[in-house]
């Protein structure tokens, strides 16, 4: 990138791209959580709830876009293998191998929960220094505030079903 505007991201630019790129690495493990879950799914509300890890999975693929657009921005190299989204990872990944809605939801939601305090890390961390990459993970925490949100949502709704009928 420019000098002027790597400059402008202050003084601890290697440790803010070491972070982006663990948030990246996050990113493609929710992607690819959600895209197989979705085609795994089983249970009340299955429509649903595979519209709704679908329309998630395409979400964190675009985050994955704006970080890595920015990480190269920066000067730095974004994360070149899948091998590096394990060991870089914040928020692991874990596999819809019970494929029960309910269970997926639950593993969502988790997910989602750690994506919350890596983004709120991120705003922290830029909010004096960098706002180009402030309004970035902004922009982000406010989509996984409401991905939380829409699975929390639906996980209520299919408790109501079955006490209600
Ligand atoms: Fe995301
Ligand atoms: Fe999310
Ligand atoms: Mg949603």
């Amino acid at each position: 990138m420019g000098t002027k505007g790597r400059e402008l991201a202050g003084k601890d630019v290697e440790k803010l791209i070491e972070m982006l790129n663990k948030a990246f690495a996050d990113e493609w493990l929710a992607y690819y959580q959600y895209w197989i879950g979705a085609k795994v799914a089983k249970g009340p509300m299955r429509g649903a709830v595979v519209l709704e890890l679908e329309e998630h999975a395409a979400e964190e693929l675009g985050h994955a876009l704006m970080l890595t657009e920015r990480i190269i921005q920066l000067g730095g190299t974004p994360l070149l293998t899948p091998q590096k989204w394990y060991d870089m990872t914040n928020c692991g990944y874990e596999a819809p191998q019970d494929p029960y809605v309910e269970v997926l939801l639950d593993q969502n939601i988790e997910a989602e929960q750690c994506a919350i305090e890596v983004y709120q890390k991120l705003v922290d961390f830029t909010k004096d220094t960098d706002p180009v990459t402030y309004e970035i993970v902004l922009q982000i925490l406010a989509d996984e505030i409401t991905h939380e949100e829409d699975l929390q949502a639906l996980a209520e709704d299919i408790q109501l079903m079955k006490e209600r009928g």
